[in-house]
């Protein structure tokens, strides 16, 4: 008799449990309330920055509460590589060095990354903000160099960052810092690391000699990869 009762009253507690966290937890630890880019990072976030991808409803929420100006871009695209959803992202709070075309996923990830990873880490390591973000674009119709699979620059899911200005005006590249054995390196690097929790590809040039002057950020990989 009790065992027959045992999986309905487990069943019954799931449901139960469900239903108060998805009443009481706040909303950065809770799986089902959208993603607001004010929020902290927490142990949800990965989930909630994947359900981008797969949700397009919940990414145009999301991207409504980013302090990000964009505009729809629905000419945007070409016959080979189309892009039936992207906005262009005209202005950040950290200017850019120019515009750029971003799909849904791309463009709320990317706030997330201005605001809880650039510059909370230059504050940390550098000891001021950054004043400008340089970029080496997003959209580019072309397959992954030396291969046949097509690029997440395609798509524009991705973008690539070569130098972060700093308030005091210099200029942290890539191409000159990356092995920096002083704070502008450690600050790369760290900024490496932290990317990973916000982007499904964060790619360095640790990964390969195409990537020697650049962050290459990307949401489009089916598969994670961090190096
Ligand atoms: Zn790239």
């Amino acid at each position: 008799m009790l065992r027959r009762l045992l999986w309905p009253i487990v069943f019954a507690l799931i449901l139960v449990s469900a239903a108060v966290g998805y009443t009481y937890l706040p909303r950065p630890y809770n799986p089902f309330a959208p993603l607001h880019i004010a929020d902290p990072l927490t142990p949800m976030t990965g989930f909630k920055l994947r359900r981008l991808r797969s949700d397009p409803a919940y990414c145009t929420t999301a991207l409504q509460t980013a302090p990000l100006r964009t505009v729809p871009r629905p000419d945007a695209g070409s016959a080979d590589c189309p892009l039936p959803d992207v906005v262009q992202v005209q202005s950040a709070p950290i200017p850019l060095s120019s515009t750029f075309l971003a799909s849904c996923p791309l463009a709320v990830s990317y706030a997330m990354w201005e605001s809880h990873v650039l510059q909370p880490l230059a504050q940390q390591h550098l000891g001021q903000g950054v004043r400008r973000v340089t970029h080496l674009g997003s959209y580019a119709c072309r397959s992954v160099r030396g291969g046949t699979r097509q690029s997440e620059h395609a798509s524009a899911n991705a973008i690539d960052i070569s130098a972060i200005a700093l308030s005091d005006g210099r200029s942290i590249s890539l191409e000159k810092h990356w092995t920096d054995d002083g704070a502008a390196g450690a600050f790369l690097h760290a900024l490496h690391k932290r990317s990973c929790d916000i982007f499904t590809m964060a790619l360095g040039p640790n990964y390969d000699a195409a990537h020697h002057n650049h962050f290459h950020f990307g949401m489009g990989g089916r598969f994670g990869l961090c190096r």
